[in-house]
C-alpha cells in the first residue's frame, strides 16, 4: 500500500511504499475512497497547537512523532476481514469512526471511546485516510454509507459529529426556538446540513460578514438606487447570502419558516445561483412563487426564465468581458493603443428574449472592442 506521510514536522508529506496489511481477528481492511483534510491535520503536521498567550500545545509531548499518516475523516470499501469480523461485506461501504480508545477503560466501556484517555485515533496515533488503505480495528467504527457519496459523508466523522455534539447540548430547544449561528464556515454550514437532518425544526439566522465583492457592492448600490424610485416597496429582509445558490435558499427558507405568513412580492438575487436558492426555496415551503430576478443570464437562469419559474436575469456574462479582455490583451502585447475604459451595455432577460441566450456562449459571436463602441 502508499501513503503520504509526515515523516518531519512541517516538512512535505512523504510518499511511502509498504506492505499491505493482513487483517486480523476483528480487524477490517479497507481501500479508501475519500479522505477529508481537517485544520487539525495543519496543526498535527505543524506539530502542535497555538494556545494563545505565548502558549503552545506540543503534539509530540502527547505521544504523536512521525513517521505517522494522517487523515482522520475517512470514507471506504471493504476489501479484507479479519476472521473474527461477522456480517461486514467486501465492497461494502462504510465511513470510519476515527475516535478510538483503548477499549478497556471505564470510559471506553461505557460507550466513549472519544474521550479515552489512551486514545488510539485513526489518523492521529494510527495510520489513517491519507493513504489507499486504511486498517480499521473493529467492525464497531465502521457506519454503512447507504449510498451516500463518500466525499461528502467523510467529514461527518469530525465536524459533523463536532457540531452534532454542540446541537446536542442545546437539547429540545432547537425545536422550539431560533438558533443563531455564528460565522458559517465549514462548520457552522455543517451545522446548518444537520439542523435539516435533524427534521428542520428551527427557525435559523445565518450572520454573514460585510461582503468584500467589487460586483456584490456594485449590485447592491443599483438595488438600492433602483428602489428609491418605490417608496411603497419594503424590504423585509436583505442579507449577504455569499454569491451562493444553497445560502441563497437556506436564508430564504428560515424566513419563510420564521414568518409563514410573511408575504413576499418578490426576490431580488445578485446574481442567479442565488435567484435559484429563492426558487428552491419557495417550492419547497409549497410557497406561490414571488416574481424572482438574477443577475448572469446563465443557463439555468435562461431555462428557467423559458419556463416561467423566474421573471428575469441581467445579461452579465464572462462572454463579453473574455472576449474584450483577450483583444485588449493582444493589443497591450502588439503595442497597439487599448481603451481605458469599456462599458459594456446590459440587458434584461425575460420572456421576450431568452431565445438568442438559449444558445451556448461558444457558439455566440465574440464582441469587439470597436463594436462595444470602445475608444
Ligand atoms: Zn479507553
Ligand atoms: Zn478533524
Amino acid at each position: 500500500m502508499i501513503s503520504y506521510d509526515v515523516a518531519e514536522f512541517g516538512a512535505p508529506l512523504q510518499w511511502r511504499e509498504r506492505e499491505t496489511p493482513v487483517p486480523q481477528g476483528s480487524e477490517v481492511l479497507l481501500r479508501t475512497l475519500a479522505a477529508g483534510v481537517c485544520h487539525s491535520d495543519l496543526h498535527l503536521w505543524e506539530g502542535g497547537y497555538d494556545l494563545g498567550q505565548g502558549r503552545r500545545m506540543s503534539v509530540a509531548d502527547r505521544g504523536v512523532t512521525p513517521p505517522f499518516t494522517m487523515g482522520h475523516e475517512i470514507s471506504g470499501e471493504v476489501v479484507a476481514v479479519g476472521p473474527a469480523v461477522v456480517g461486514v461485506g467486501i465492497s461494502e461501504k462504510y465511513l470510519v469512526f476515527p475516535w478510538i480508545g483503548c477499549g478497556e477503560c471505564p470510559v471506553c466501556r461505557g460507550g466513549e471511546e472519544q474521550l479515552c484517555a489512551k486514545p488510539a485515533s485513526l489518523g492521529v496515533f494510527r495510520p489513517g485516510g491519507y493513504g489507499d488503505h486504511v486498517l480499521v480495528p473493529h467492525q464497531r467504527y465502521l457506519i454503512p454509507l447507504d449510498g451516500l457519496s463518500p466525499a461528502e459523508a467523510a467529514p461527518y466523522a469530525c465536524s459533523g459529529v463536532t457540531t452534532f455534539g454542540a446541537l446536542r447540548k442545546l437539547g429540545n430547544v432547537i425545536e422550539t426556538d431560533p438558533i443563531v449561528l455564528m460565522g458559517a464556515g465549514g462548520l457552522g454550514l455543517m451545522c446548518l446540513t444537520l439542523l435539516k437532518a435533524m427534521g428542520g425544526r428551527g427557525n435559523i439566522v445565518v450572520l454573514e460578514g460585510p461582503d468584500n465583492i467589487p460586483t456584490a457592492i456594485g449590485r447592491l448600490r443599483g438595488f438600492k438606487d433602483a428602489l428609491k424610485e418605490f417608496p411603497d416597496v419594503k424590504v423585509v429582509l436583505s442579507k449577504n447570502a455569499m454569491y451562493a445558490r444553497p445560502a441563497a435558499s437556506d436564508l430564504l427558507k428560515t424566513m419563510l419558516k420564521a414568518n409563514p405568513n410573511q408575504q413576499v412580492d418578490g426576490v431580488l438575487a445578485a446574481n442567479d445561483a442565488m435567484a435559484l436558492g429563492a426558487i428552491e426555496a419557495f417550492k419547497e415551503a409549497k410557497k406561490k412563487m414571488s416574481p424572482i430576478v438574477g443577475i448572469n443570464a446563465s443557463k439555468e437562469a435562461v431555462d428557467l426564465i423559458k419556463a416561467g419559474d423566474m421573471l428575469a436575469s441581467g445579461d452579465y456574462n464572462g462572454l463579453v468581458e473574455g472576449c474584450l479582455g483577450a483583444e485588449i490583451a493582444i493589443r497591450t502585447l502588439r503595442k497597439q493603443p487599448v481603451p481605458k475604459e469599456v462599458m459594456a451595455k446590459t440587458s434584461v432577460v425575460d420572456k421576450a428574449n431568452y431565445q438568442q441566450y438559449e444558445t451556448p456562449a461558444e457558439r455566440r459571436p465574440c464582441p469587439t472592442l470597436e463594436s462595444m463602441g470602445a475608444k
